[in-house]
């Protein structure tokens, strides 16, 4: 959907509440209906008013994607059953020969889709330590048509200078796409700084609650949008009716729930510095940091994922994360409890032949918006 002009002026609250969301015009609704249906009457033959199959368009999911694209500062947002349908459903603008270059810590679905999947239609791919421009630019070949980053990256959250990237992508006529999963359109929005596509997995922040999974798509270009338009009705990965409502409920609580989230990550880094047992702490905002100086260049706030690395290795690791009380032992990231994970045991493996090698004794903590001392309590006791 092409978003509403009149939402630009709201502040991002107001947006995250209203964008897309007037109430129902025929009963007054404030909240946009769940339209359960596959189709539409239609008033004379090929005389629809507006909807005729809901793969191709329905009213909550139009709801949902001018929600998001709102929150972007995106002319048009596309909504996907998944991140990873999105993430296909870009991808897909690619030929035979086409090149992507990709930086090395990608998700791990991404890498698996990109390396296993894309390559049997003849698409080629590298990957680079993004931290340095010359790394990107010895990759690029005649035929890279997409550079593809996620800032901040999974596991160790290095930060990539989204403005940057843009222009080199745009130098040789490639496009750059931002998975923006990590940050939400709340502490970083990546067309701001040149993106041609910002991606999510709609499945973490966005949504929240861990109940739905789904993705999206957003750019200020008409001519890629429809281009997007026409593989999301060509592929048909859209999300459900439901779906599409779960997540317009949580994104209206997500600029209040991503404070909370940086509120308390930050106390737990503080913490975790000053533990014994604690061999070093990644976090975009800590000065120490390698990527600190990009981060406060594009994000408000630094986010609620933490990394830490324990004295004692992998088996220390493993041990420490299945210890906790309050802290679930689990993958995903981005809702309202905190997990706790090891990603070399875990997330890390769909990654399986992904250039970056990560340590096994670090820990993957999504930090959730629980009382910051129980969480505190809960790791000092793991880690004692
Ligand atoms: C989870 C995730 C994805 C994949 O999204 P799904 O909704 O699980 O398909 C893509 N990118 C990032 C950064 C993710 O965390």
């Amino acid at each position: 959907m092409a978003s509403e002009n009149m939402d630009e002026r709201w502040g991002f609250e107001t947006r995250a509440i209203h964008a897309g969301q007037k109430p129902d015009p025929r009963t007054g609704a404030i909240t946009v209906p769940v339209y359960q249906t596959t189709t539409y009457e239609q008033d004379a033959v090929g005389e629809d008013r507006g909807y005729e199959y809901s793969r191709t368009g329905n009213p909550t999911r139009d709801a949902l994607e001018l929600s998001i694209a709102a929150l972007e500062g995106a002319e048009f947002g596309r909504a996907f059953a998944s991140g990873m349908a999105a993430e296909d459903t870009i991808l897909r603008l690619l030929n035979p020969g086409d090149h992507i270059v990709m930086g090395n810590d990608a998700y791990g679905g991404t890498f698996r889709l990109i390396s296993k999947v894309l390559t049997r239609m003849g698409v080629t791919w590298s990957a680079a330590d993004f931290s340095r421009k010359e790394n990107i630019e010895n990759c690029m070949t005649e035929q890279t048509r997409i550079i593809w980053t996620e800032t901040p990256s999974n596991p160790l959250l290095s930060v990539v200078d989204i403005q940057m990237l843009s222009e080199l992508a745009h130098s040789s006529g490639a496009l750059c796409v931002v998975d923006n999963t990590f940050a939400t359109p709340y502490l970083q929005q990546p067309l701001a700084h040149g993106a041609d596509f910002v991606v999510h997995s709609t499945t973490k922040y966005l949504g929240g609650h861990s109940d739905v999974v789904g993705g999206f798509i957003a750019t200020n270009s008409s001519e890629l949008d429809q281009e997007i338009a026409f593989l999301q009705n060509a592929i048909g990965a859209v999300p459900a009716p439901w779906d599409c409502y779960l997540l317009l409920r949580g994104i209206k609580t997500l600029p209040v729930r991503m404070d909370r989230h940086c509120e308390n990550a930050e106390s737990i880094v503080n913490f975790l510095l000053d533990h014994p047992k604690v061999a070093g702490v990644l976090y975009p905002g800590l000065r120490e940091h390698p990527t600190y100086e990009i981060a406060q260049k594009q994000m408000k706030k630094y986010g609620g994922m933490v990394s830490f690395t324990v004295k004692g290795g992998a088996e220390a690791a493993r041990q420490i994360a299945a210890k906790t009380n309050v802290f679930t032992l689990a993958e995903s990231l981005g809702a309202v409890e905190s997990l706790i994970e090891v990603p070399a045991a875990m997330t890390h493996l769909s990654a399986e032949g992904s250039p970056l090698e990560v340590d096994g004794a670090l820990i993957r903590l999504s930090v959730g918006i629980e009382t910051v001392d129980d969480l505190i309590e809960d790791l000092a006791h793991a880690l004692s």
